[in-house]
């Protein structure tokens, strides 16, 4: 007879140690764990995710590959912004998302802050027009990031993307001086590309 523990999830006891295998993005985690034989709920235990992490760091291939749309405007704010700190598009993009997921959306103030923002004659400006997409590969380390911030406000990889860049942008075009207020943001986020460029 298999040992069974209590579920966590469905309160019954019937979690077994069994091997399992987590979808992560296109990609397949396999591990042993104890596994819910009732509602198939698994529990990842701290060292469940630290293995899942290292094996996730490891893999030499991006895990998804979401499509967010931008518009032209959008679009050419990037590649100018970009060649500004001497990157490609999509590593900029990147970089931009990896900043808002752990950075911005950390601050005790975001919500104003991202109220300020949307506020600002420039969202509005490069949210008009018509979208084109893009193909943005991501990697294990930023599509944890996403996957977290997808299941807490209920959304997609490519719409927090394309938030992330509306956001990171918006910023970006931001006049120093009349701005008191975000002027740290902005600094700290051109530091924030500034590593990651020189990383790249
Ligand atoms: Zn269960």
């Amino acid at each position: 007879m298999q040992k069974t523990k209590h579920c966590h999830e469905c309160e019954k006891n019937a979690a077994v140690l069994t091997e399992v295998s987590i979808p992560i993005g296109n990609e397949i985690f396999k591990t042993k764990a104890y596994s819910c034989q009732k509602c198939k709920a698994i529990e990842m235990t701290p060292k469940i995710r630290k293995e899942m992490d290292e094996w996730g760091k490891s893999l030499k291939k991006d895990v998804i590959s979401p499509q967010p749309f931008f518009t032209e405007a959008t679009h050419h704010f990037l590649d100018q912004m970009a060649s500004q700190f001497g990157m490609k598009k999509s590593p900029f993009i990147k970089a931009l998302t990896s900043y808002y997921l752990n950075v911005a959306v950390n601050k005790p103030n975001f919500l104003s802050i991202q109220e300020k923002i949307s506020k600002l004659p420039q969202t509005s400006l490069l949210n008009e027009g018509t979208r084109s997409k893009i193909t943005m590969p991501i990697n294990y380390m930023l599509y944890s990031k996403i996957k977290v911030f997808c299941d807490v406000w209920k959304t997609t990889p490519p719409k927090v993307i394309e938030e992330a860049v509306s956001y990171g942008l918006t910023l970006l075009s931001v006049e120093d001086e009349n701005f008191e207020v975000l002027k740290k943001i902005v600094e700290e986020l051109r530091q924030y590309i500034t590593v990651l460029s020189q990383a790249a």
